[in-house]
C-alpha cells in the first residue's frame, strides 16, 4: 500500500514515530529468519514458492485512494495465513520480507520509506501470524505431510487473525496520521466488506490446507480461485464507492440551490474536499469587474476568502479544473483540488466524471447567484433612484423629507430648510439647451455639496430649485447665516466651455424645532417667493406675511380658460424721462385676474404659461392689447411706444415675428411704436432660430431692449452679439445705490449707453434721490413707482391728460454741471416733443 507523499513538519514527526518501530521491528524480524535458515538444513523450497507467491500478489492489487494515499488492497491475507501453517517460522518470515521487497521492486515503487514500512510491516506480519500458529499447536505442514490436516485448522484461525490485527492497525494508523482523518473512521470504512473479503480469503486458506492432504496439485486451482474473490470484493468495494459517490454529488448540488454566491462556494469547497477526497479545495471566481474572490477550505473550515492576489500561498499537489459549464462555455474561473505532497494524484474514470458533473452544477449555481446579486443590485440602484437626483446625484424632495422628519422627529436642536430657486435659469435652459443648463445645475449642486456641513442634507427638487436641510444649528438666526454663505458659494461665475455665467440666486429661510418638515418647505418657500418678488438674495420666513393666498399655486389647469376667457388684462408703466418727468413710453405688464384668487403677477404664472403650450395664444392676446393702449394713446394726442415683453421662448418659435407683423398690420401701428424687451440671457444662446427671430424683427423696425441688465449671464458679450437699441438696468442696482456709491453696474450701464448710443432706462425708481443721482450720473430714462405703478391703459390717459404728457415736475437742473454726449442732446431734444426715442432714425 501507500504512495508516502511529503509531509509537513509535525504529521512527520509523527509519521517516524509510526514508521520508525515498524521497520525496526521488520528488521529484526527478518535478521532473526536468516540465520534460522542460516543455522540448519533449511526448506528452500518453501521459502522459493512464499516469495514467488508474495511476488505475484504484487500484480493483483486494488487502489482505493484517501485523498493522496491509495489503500492497496491484496490477497497477502490468505499467502500469510497460508504460509504460517506450511513453512517454518524462519523460511516464513525471511520469505515475507524478500517477497514483499520484491513485489515493490517489481511494481516500480521507488520510495525507501514506503518500501521501508511495507516491508516491515509485512514482516512483523508474517511473524506474529507464524508466532500465533505455533502458539495454537500447529507443526509447519511440509516438515510433518502426515499429520492431520485439520490439526492445522487452529493454527490457520491464530495465524489469520494475529495477521489481519498487524495489518489492519498499522495500516490503518499510517493512514490516519498522512490524511488527518480520525484512526477510528479509517478503520470502520467499508468494515463488511473488509471483513468479508478476509474472510473469503481464509476459507482459501482452509480449503488449500485440506486440497493439498488430498493431492498436491489441487493446489493449482487455488489461486485462480484467490484472485476471483479478490476481483469480487473489488468490485464491490469499488461500486459502493461509485454510490456514495453519487449520493455526495447529489447532497452537494442541492446545497448549491442558494442565490447567496457565499452560500454557494462555501458549500463548493467543503464539498470538493469530501467528494474527491483532498486536503483542500479552493474555488476562484473571476468576475470581469475586477472583483475576484476566492475561497479555500480544508474540509472543516474556511481557511481563505478575499481577493485571489491576498491569499497565503498554498503548497501541494494541484488539479484545476476551469469552471465551465457541460456545454464547455463560459469560463467563470477555476476549482482547485489540492493534495499534501508533490502527488501525482490520478483520479479514476468515475472520479473525473463526478468531477465534471460537479464543477458543471457549481458553475450554474455561480452564474444564478451572480444573477441574483445583479438583480438585486439594480433593486437597490432603483431604490436609490427613487430617492437621488439622477442628473445631480443629490437627494431628491422625497429623501430631503424622509431625513428630514427622522431628524425633527430625534434630535433636540434646530433644524432649518433652505430654498434656493436659481434666477433666470429657464432662459440659460431655453437659449442655451439642455446640455449646458445641466452643466450649470451639477456646478451648482457640487458648489452648494461643497459649501455644505456633516449632518446636512443637500437635494435638488428638480429645475433649478435646491433645498438644503440644516440639523442641529444652535440658535434660528444661523440660519439665515447659512443660506448667506451658500449663496456666495455660488458666486463665482462658473465656467463653460467658451463662457462664464455668473448664476445668482434667491434664498428662503425658515427653522423650526418640531412639527413636519412639509410645513417647514412651505414656509420656505413663501419666503423664497418673497424674496423673488422682492429683488432679495434671501428671505427669512415671517408668520405675519403668511397669506394663504401666498402659498403655491397650480395654475397649470386654469390656464386655457383664462386665454379664452381674456382673463389676463394688461396695464402699462410709463416711462420717464428723468429730466423733464415727460413720459415717454410705457412697458406692458401682464396681470392674471384670477376667478379665485384674484390678480396674480406675472412671476406667479409665466412659467406655468410656457410649459402649457399656451404661450403664442398668450403672448398675441398681450400685444393685441398692448397695440389697442398705443392705438388709443395716439389718438388722444400722445404717440408714445409701447415696450412688450417677451418670452424667451416666444424667441424660439420661427413664426413669432410674422404673428407680431399681423398684429401691427391688423391694428395699423408703425412697428417704431414698439419695443421688444428681451432678457439678455435668451440671446447668448447659439441656436441660429433666436438670431433668425430678432433679426426678423428688427428688419420690421421694431425696437430691441435688453432687460434686467446687469442681472443676467454675460451682460458684454449679449451686446456684442445683439444689436439693441435700449438698454434696462434691473430695479435690484438701482435699489442698492446709495449716495456715496451708486453701484458699479450703473455707472459702467449708463456710460455703456452712452457710448454705444443706446437709450438707458433705470427701473425700479422709487425715489426722488435716486432719480436725481441716475440723472446726475447721465442716465436718460427711468421708470418706477416714483412715477407710477403700472395701471390699465385709460388710467395712464387720464394721467397723461392730467399733466399734459408729464407725470413729473422737471428736475431743477440749472447748476448741475452735467457733460452730455451729443447724442443724449440730441435724444433728449427729442423726448421734450415726447417723440418716441429713436423715432427719427426709423422714418
Ligand atoms: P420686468 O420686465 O423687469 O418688469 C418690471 C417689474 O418691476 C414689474 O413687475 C413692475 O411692476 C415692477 N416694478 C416697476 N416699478 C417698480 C418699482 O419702483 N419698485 C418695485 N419694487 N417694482 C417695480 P411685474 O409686473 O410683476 O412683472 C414681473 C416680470 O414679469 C417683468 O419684469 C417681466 O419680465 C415679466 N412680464 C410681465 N408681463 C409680461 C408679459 O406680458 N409677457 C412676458 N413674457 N413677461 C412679462
Ligand atoms: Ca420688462
Ligand atoms: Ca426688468
Amino acid at each position: 500500500m501507500q504512495k508516502t507523499p511529503r509531509v509537513d513538519d509535525a504529521t512527520n514527526r509523527r509519521l517516524w514515530r509510526l514508521v520508525g518501530p515498524v521497520v525496526v521491528g521488520g528488521a529484526l524480524a527478518a535478521l532473526w529468519g536468516l540465520w534460522g535458515v542460516a543455522s540448519r538444513p533449511a526448506e528452500f523450497a518453501g521459502l522459493a514458492v512464499l516469495t514467488l507467491v508474495l511476488v505475484g500478489r504484487g500484480f493483483v492489487t486494488m487502489e482505493i485512494r484517501i485523498r493522496s494515499v491509495s489503500d492497496v488492497i491484496t490477497p497477502t491475507t490468505a499467502v500469510i495465513t497460508l504460509a504460517a501453517v506450511f513453512l517454518p517460522a524462519p523460511e516464513m518470515i525471511l520469505g515475507t520480507a524478500c517477497g514483499t521487497f520484491l513485489s515493490h521492486l517489481a511494481r516500480r515503487a521507488t520510495d525507501p520509506t514506503k518500501i521501508g514500512f511495507n516491508v516491515g510491516k509485512d514482516t512483523i506480519g508474517a511473524a506474529a501470524a507464524v508466532g500465533a500458529a505455533t502458539l495454537a499447536g500447529t507443526h509447519p505442514i511440509l516438515q510433518n505431510p502426515a499429520s492431520n490436516p485439520f490439526a492445522a485448522i487452529p493454527g490457520l484461525f491464530a495465524a489469520f487473525l494475529a495477521y489481519m490485527l498487524i495489518d489492519e492497525l498499522v495500516a490503518h494508523a499510517l493512514f490516519s496520521i498522512i490524511t488527518h482523518k480520525p484512526f477510528r473512521q479509517l478503520l470502520f470504512a467499508h468494515v463488511d466488506v473488509r471483513i468479508m473479503t478476509r474472510l473469503g480469503l481464509l476459507g482459501v486458506a482452509l480449503l488449500t490446507v485440506v486440497a493439498y492432504h488430498i493431492s498436491q496439485w489441487l493446489l493449482l486451482v487455488l489461486p485462480p480461485l484467490a484472485v476471483a474473490i479478490h476481483l469480487a470484493f473489488a468490485n464491490k468495494t469499488r461500486t459502493r464507492a461509485g454510490n456514495e459517490a453519487w449520493q455526495r454529488l447529489a447532497e452537494a448540488t442541492d446545497e448549491f440551490n442558494s442565490v447567496d454566491q457565499t452560500d454557494v462556494l462555501y458549500a463548493a469547497v467543503r464539498r470538493a474536499t469530501d467528494i474527491f477526497s483532498t486536503d483542500q479545495a479552493e474555488v476562484e471566481i473571476r468576475s470581469p469587474g475586477g472583483d475576484s474572490r476566492l475561497v479555500r477550505s480544508n474540509g472543516q473550515e474556511i481557511l481563505y476568502d478575499g481577493p485571489p492576489a491576498d491569499a497565503p500561498a498554498a503548497e501541494g499537489y494541484l488539479i484545476p479544473v476551469a469552471l465551465e459549464s457541460y456545454r464547455g462555455d463560459g469560463d467563470l474561473g477555476q476549482l482547485r483540488l489540492r493534495f499534501r505532497g508533490s502527488g501525482p494524484v490520478k483520479f479514476t474514470e468515475r472520479e473525473q466524471y463526478t468531477l465534471r458533473t460537479f464543477t458543471a452544477a457549481l458553475c450554474t449555481a455561480i452564474r444564478n447567484a451572480a444573477t441574483f446579486a445583479e438583480t438585486q443590485r439594480l433593486a437597490d440602484s432603483h431604490a436609490r433612484a427613487a430617492a437621488q437626483d439622477p442628473l445631480t446625484r443629490l437627494a431628491n424632495r422625497r429623501r430631503l423629507q424622509q431625513y428630514g422628519n427622522e431628524i425633527l422627529a430625534g434630535q433636540a436642536g434646530v433644524v432649518g430648510v433652505l430654498l434656493i430657486d436659481l434666477n433666470h435659469f429657464k432662459e440659460v435652459n431655453d437659449t442655451l439647451g439642455h446640455a449646458e443648463g445641466d452643466r450649470v445645475l451639477v456646478a451648482v449642486a457640487d458648489r452648494l455639496t461643497a459649501a455644505a456641513r456633516p449632518g446636512d442634507l443637500v437635494a435638488r427638487f428638480g429645475g433649478d430649485e435646491f433645498a438644503i436641510l440644516l440639523s442641529g444649528l444652535s440658535a434660528p438666526a444661523i440660519a439665515e447665516l447659512r443660506a448667506h454663505a451658500m449663496l456666495d458659494a455660488l458666486a463665482p461665475p462658473i465656467e463653460l466651455d467658451d463662457m462664464r455665467i455668473s448664476v445668482e440666486a434667491s434664498c428662503g429661510v425658515t427653522t423650526g424645532t418640531a412639527g413636519s418638515v412639509g410645513e417647514l418647505l412651505r414656509r420656505a418657500d413663501i419666503a423664497l417667493y418673497q424674496a423673488k418678488q422682492e429683488g432679495q438674495r434671501v428671505v427669512v420666513y415671517a408668520q405675519a406675511r403668511d397669506t394663504a393666498d401666498v402659498g403655491s399655486l397650480t395654475l397649470g389647469g386654469d390656464l386655457a380658460r383664462a386665454v379664452a376667457e381674456h382673463q389676463f388684462t394688461v396695464h402699462f408703466q410709463p416711462i420717464v424721462d428723468l429730466a423733464s418727468g415727460r413720459v415717454i413710453a410705457a412697458e406692458a405688464l401682464t396681470r392674471w385676474h384670477h376667478p379665485d384668487r384674484g390678480p396674480l403677477s406675472p412671476d406667479r404664472f409665466l412659467g406655468a404659461i410656457e410649459r402649457s403650450g399656451q404661450l403664442a395664444a398668450f403672448a398675441d392676446a398681450v400685444l393685441d392689447q398692448a397695440l389697442i393702449a398705443v392705438t388709443d394713446w395716439a389718438d388722444a394726442g400722445y404717440p408714445i411706444p409701447v415696450a412688450v415683453n417677451v418670452s424667451p421662448r416666444s424667441l424660439l418659435d420661427p413664426s413669432f415675428p410674422d404673428a407680431v407683423a399681423r398684429r401691427l398690420g391688423a391694428r395699423g401701428v408703425p412697428s417704431s411704436s414698439l419695443v421688444i424687451e428681451l432678457t439678455e440671457s435668451v440671446t447668448l444662446s447659439k441656436l441660429e432660430v433666436v438670431d433668425e427671430v430678432l433679426a426678423a424683427l428688427r428688419d420690421q423696425g421694431i425696437r430691441l431692449a435688453l432687460d434686467d441688465f446687469g442681472t443676467g449671464f454675460s451682460s458684454l458679450a449679449t451686446l456684442a452679439r445683439v444689436p439693441v437699441d435700449e438698454l434696462k438696468i434691473d430695479r435690484s442696482f438701482v435699489s442698492a445705490m446709495n449716495a456715496s456709491a451708486p453701484g458699479a453696474v450703473v455707472r459702467s450701464t449708463i456710460d455703456l449707453g452712452r457710448s454705444l448710443d443706446l437709450l438707458v432706462v433705470a427701473e425700479g425708481v422709487e425715489r426722488e434721490d435716486q432719480r436725481q443721482q441716475l440723472w446726475e450720473l447721465g442716465c436718460p430714462a427711468g421708470q418706477g413707482h416714483l412715477f407710477a405703478r403700472a395701471m390699465p391703459a385709460d388710467r395712464l390717459l387720464a394721467h397723461l391728460h392730467r399733466g399734459e404728457g408729464h407725470l413729473a415736475d422737471p428736475l431743477h437742473d440749472t447748476g448741475a454741471v452735467i457733460r452730455m454726449s451729443r447724442s443724449r442732446r440730441a435724444r433728449r431734444m427729442s423726448l421734450g416733443s415726447a417723440e418716441p426715442p429713436g423715432r427719427e432714425k426709423s422714418t
